[in-house]
């Protein structure tokens, strides 16, 4: 199968992250967090100055490294498909690259890397990838992909949903769907 994997909250636990640069960038400044991302132009500031370094440090989630080796091992291939942007903030102009190195870097292999995509664009390239399954955490891309006919998995480690069918809450239970489906 082709699996398609969203990457911030399902493969890398990017909130906690942001929310560690936002406690040291808001100490360096006047401001509280919750001015920072309540008010539009210092999130952007915020995520100018800081973006880069959380997408460096994200860490796996956890099993998620080796369900994705045990699932490649059985043929099946991996395309990381994210909203993440070159048009987000200023400074980042090469969100791909970046990408690409710290997959290298936790020896994650996929085949493809789609970036700026979201909701119904995120379902359009699930469908141009001919994507047999989607890996997301985000209701409102896998409520898109549905209309689109895509099959998907809700990632939900946090539990803020209730269960339903395809519904998993480590990556320990994505692969088991996976190798349900396949
Ligand atoms: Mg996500």
């Amino acid at each position: 199968m082709r699996i398609g994997i969203d990457l911030d909250d399902t493969l890398c636990n990017t909130s906690e992250t942001v929310q560690k640069y936002l406690k040291i960038y808001a100490s360096t400044t006047n401001f509280s967090k919750l001015d920072i991302m309540n008010e539009k132009d210092l999130t952007k500031e915020f995520f100018n100055s800081c973006l880069e370094k959380i997408y460096n440090e994200v860490e796996l989630k956890p099993y998620a490294k080796e369900v994705i080796q045990r699932l490649r091992e059985k043929r099946h291939t991996f395309y990381a498909i994210t909203a993440r942007s070159n048009t987000f903030v200023p400074s980042i102009k090469n969100v791909e690259e970046i990408t690409q190195k710290w997959l290298e870097k936790q020896n994650i292999k996929v085949e493809k890397i789609i970036t700026a995509s979201y909701g119904e664009k995120k379902a359009e390239v699930c469908q141009e990838y001919q994507i047999d399954i989607m890996v997301d955490d985000d209701p409102y891309n896998i409520k898109a992909m549905h209309a689109f006919k895509v099959n998907c998995i809700l990632y939900d480690d946090k539990e803020r949903f209730t269960s339903r069918e395809n519904y998993a809450t480590n990556w320990l239970e994505v692969e088991k769907i996976i190798e349900r489906n396949s």
